[in-house]
């Protein structure tokens, strides 16, 4: 019996079938699809409004997955940032390091 996986590149697009990335047919036996490729071509550096933001760097040029259902593409940009936003998630991500340190004593 051949066991079956789809492989998807994120869960906000788990389930769709057109949009899985691929496939693992048994234990060696993984296979890639076009789909895999159109996803990871996007560049938030093609993106105009991203090319010239300074939270480029650290949002990378927004979801991708929110993009697609927007705007039927990956190659658009899904701006949801503000700096503010930002600040608490870069503190959160803080927050929860330092945490981590005093877990793992
Ligand atoms: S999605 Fe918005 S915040 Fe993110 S890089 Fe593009 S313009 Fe900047």
């Amino acid at each position: 019996m051949v066991q079956r996986f789809r492989i998807y590149k994120c869960a906000a697009l788990m389930g769709i079938r057109k949009l899985r990335v691929g496939k693992i047919e048994d234990e060696n036996d993984m296979v890639l699809f076009p789909e895999y490729y159109r996803q990871m071509a996007r560049d938030p550096l093609a993106l105009e409004k991203c090319r010239s933001c300074k939270l480029l760097p650290l949002c990378a040029g927004g979801c991708a997955a929110k993009a697609y259902f927007k705007n039927g593409s990956y190659y658009t940009g899904e701006c949801m940032m503000t700096e503010d936003y930002l600040k608490s998630w870069v503190m959160d991500y803080v927050k929860y390091y330092h945490n981590l340190d005093a877990l793992n004593k």
